[in-house]
């Protein structure tokens, strides 16, 4: 009989997720069977840093491998065998593949965005980019838009140190580029220099209503994409795109981290633009 897969989702909140049945649809469209469980730390009453136990555990009762998102991402590192170079540079998991032993580490959202930037907006200038947010997203993106292309860019953050840290330890990898911080406090200059704007800030969820940057600075030709995907059309792009700028929402990298992790998990090569149907189903 073909193999079955048990994989699962470690996090915070995660109940509503679209991950699981992204995962499960794909692998029966391939004939094939596999259970995404979520393992939801907050209805469980677990500290984030309890995915130090449950990852070992999560091994020793069968599962293939996990997901790990919101607040586990940096804590996971510790009880892993080994991280792909790529997870190392951000400093950041939220793929963990069991492999014989041992438990290895990846980093999909990067991969998921680079997929979504390349398919979304192929002809995207990339000389010019503003990174707003240096978060747990903002550090995969960095990543993701340095390995695409982008020659120069701006990280900006309200909380300005951690733009620098982040700035600072991308432009150590990539040496190329330039990597300075951008002043979250001065969109206009920043808007007007930038031939990209990328978002991964909360701004604009469901739950965090708003916009992050005045929407008359949002003027073509410069192009706009946004990490947020709850909703996928948020404040930021439909004035975007109200103002004709190219737009790219954040659905893209959603489903093709799931698609690179789904790949990893089973070995099988997924149907991304199957998966990408079957996301907008929803
Ligand atoms: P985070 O809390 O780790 O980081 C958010 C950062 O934004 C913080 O550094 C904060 O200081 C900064 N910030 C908040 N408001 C700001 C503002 N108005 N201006 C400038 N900076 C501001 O959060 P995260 O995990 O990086 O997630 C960020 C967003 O990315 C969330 O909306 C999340 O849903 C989204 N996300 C999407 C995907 C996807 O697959 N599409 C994956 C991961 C995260």
């Amino acid at each position: 009989a073909a193999p079955s897969y048990l994989v699962g989702l470690v996090g915070a909140g995660v109940g509503p997720s679209l991950t699981p049945p992204m995962h499960e649809r794909e692998a029966a469209a391939s004939g094939r069977r596999l259970i995404y469980r979520t393992i939801d730390i907050t209805d469980l009453g677990l500290p984030a840093e309890s995915v130090a136990e449950l990852v070992p555990a999560a091994r020793r009762l069968g599962f293939n491998g996990l997901n790990i998102t919101h607040p586990c991402k940096q804590l996971v590192l510790p009880v892993l065998d080994g991280l792909t170079a790529d997870a190392a540079a951000i400093g950041a998991v939220n793929t963990v593949v069991f492999d014989g032993g041992s438990a290895i580490g990846h980093n999909t959202d990067w991969s998921g965005f680079a997929s979504s930037l390349a398919r979304g907006l192929p002809h995207a200038p990339r000389d010019r980019v503003v990174l707003l947010g240096a978060g747990g997203a903002g550090a995969a993106l960095a990543h993701a838009l340095l390995v695409s292309g982008v020659r120069e860019l701006a990280v900006a953050d309200l909380d300005a140190e951690r733009a620098g840290e982040l700035a600072e330890r991308v432009g150590r990898r990539f040496p190329d580029a330039a990597v300075g911080i951008g002043d979250a406090a001065a969109p206009d200059r920043l808007l007007a220099w930038a031939e990209g704007l990328v978002h991964a800030t909360p701004v604009g969820m469901a739950h965090h209503p708003g916009i992050p940057v005045p929407p008359e600075l949002l003027r073509p030709p410069l192009w706009v994409a946004d990490a947020v995907y709850r909703p996928l059309r948020t404040e930021l792009l439909r004035s975007a795109e109200q103002n004709g700028c190219p737009t790219l929402d954040g659905g893209g990298m959603a489903v093709f981290q799931a698609a690179d992790a789904f790949g990893l998990f089973t070995g099988l090569i997924p149907d991304r633009g199957r998966m990408l149907a079957h996301f907008h189903s929803l």
